[in-house]
């Protein structure tokens, strides 16, 4: 018999998918560059010519066994190696080999670290907004997804929420810095008084609670920041991470979870991690891809074109008169919409040929995305535009 639950999935498309898929429409309808569309994270910044050629000489210099051949199921030894120690240089955590499990992408590596520290039916807490896959991640594991609510003014976690909703059913917290969507970059202060929390809970309840930290945006910061290393205030992190935006990727399929080196069980979590892979049906990725990223481990696309499209867009959005956070990094913007019903907001915006993701599925209603993951000739096109939509639309904001 089919699976109904995965029957009753196929009504609650992603509406992210949905308004890519109508903006592919109307772009075949009056052209491509007339369609201003914010609705996916797809990297718009080339991979770096480094990737290419990497992948290239190994297939010029490895035998067909060797580059071909099954790869071990927790991933190429030599890769994994790579990863720890780049890990070690960076964050000045001890990583080993055995700390190291290939992924496909952050998708792969929170489906396993879910699997791995929870149970059928225990809570795993995240923090709105959040990324709306999420639920199928953390539901597919049999947990269920509770929201700590949104912290309006800027897009930090919410702290005393946090305090209260950590019951002794959460096995696991879900953080998500830089942020999709807010584009939050959360402080050392947030992580550090997050972490406390957990570890007093920890104690108070007798049993771990992970965190689970995914952190497809590491390399996506603004005004020369660093990114606080969330794992480096909590030894019980499992860092769930992707080179889909980093080296611009995503088709490629390829990351990684490292276990803190302090977590409980930690030498066994990535042998944990390839039982978990039997049972889904997930396989380690495609070997190409793992001797790529390894070939440029420490390299990222040029993703300054992310920076500079914010800036427009948090310029030109305050001078219209929204209430918007400044991201800390991703590329991402989470402007506060001129209604409350941000499904009405968005669908105004289509007549303009803008498409906007309305942030119902972020948990938290009357806000809209913009991935400004475009050419900075576009962004810039699309400003005048959005002060028509505005100006038509809301007349009232300009008296
Ligand atoms: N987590 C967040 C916050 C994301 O935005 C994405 C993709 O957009 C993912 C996870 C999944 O990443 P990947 O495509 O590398 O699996």
């Amino acid at each position: 018999m089919i699976n109904q639950r995965y029957k009753s999935m196929l009504a609650a498309k992603s509406v992210i998918r949905e308004l890519s898929e109508y903006a592919t429409a109307r772009g075949r309808e009056i052209g491509y560059e007339n369609v201003f569309d914010f609705s996916l994270g797809n990297p718009s910044v080339e991979a770096p010519a480094e990737y290419n050629q990497a992948v290239i000489h190994r297939y010029q210099t490895m035998s067909s066994m060797d580059l071909h051949g099954y790869s071990p199921s927790l991933g190429n030894t030599q890769v994994r190696g790579i990863v720890a120690d780049s890990l070690r240089r960076r964050f000045g955590i001890p990583y080993e080999t055995r700390h190291i499990f290939m992924t496909s992408g952050a998708a792969g590596a929170i489906a396993h670290a879910v699997r791995a520290v929870t149970s059928p039916g225990d809570t795993v807490l995240t923090f709105a907004p959040f990324f709306p896959e999420y639920v199928p991640y953390v539901e597919g594991a049999g947990a269920r997804l509770e929201i700590v609510p949104a912290r309006r003014e800027n897009f930090q976690a919410d702290t005393d929420a946090f305090l209260q909703m950590l019951t002794p059913d959460v096995q696991a917290v879900l953080i998500n810095t830089p942020n999709n969507p807010s584009g939050a970059l959360w402080s050392e202060e947030t992580l550090e008084q997050i972490a406390e929390i957990m570890r007093q809970k920890e104690e108070e309840y007798g049993h771990d609670i992970f965190l689970i930290s995914d952190e497809p945006y590491r390399e996506i910061i603004f005004d020369g920041k660093k990114t606080p290393y969330p794992a480096a205030f909590y030894s019980n992190t499992l860092t769930c991470y992707s080179f889909s935006k980093s080296l611009s990727v995503p088709g490629e399929r390829i990351g990684y979870v490292a276990v803190h080196p302090k977590a409980t069980e930690a030498d066994d979590l990535a042998l944990i991690f390839g039982q978990i892979s039997r049972g889904i049906g997930h396989n380690c990725p495609a070997s190409t891809a793992q001797y790529g990223i390894a070939d440029c481990i420490d390299q990222t696309s040029d993703l300054s074109v992310y920076e500079t499209n914010m800036n427009l867009l948090y310029d030109a959005l305050i001078d219209l008169g929204f209430t918007v956070t400044r991201p800390g990094g991703s590329f991402y913007i989470f402007p506060k919409c001129l209604e409350e019903d941000a499904i009405a907001f968005c669908n105004k915006a289509k007549k303009y040929d803008l498409i906007l993701v309305p942030s119902d599925h972020f948990g938290l209603p009357g806000y809209f995305r913009m991935a400004y993951c475009l050419d900075t000739d576009k962004v810039r096109r699309s400003l005048p535009v959005l002060r028509r939509f505005v100006e038509t639309e809301y007349p009232g904001r300009f008296l």
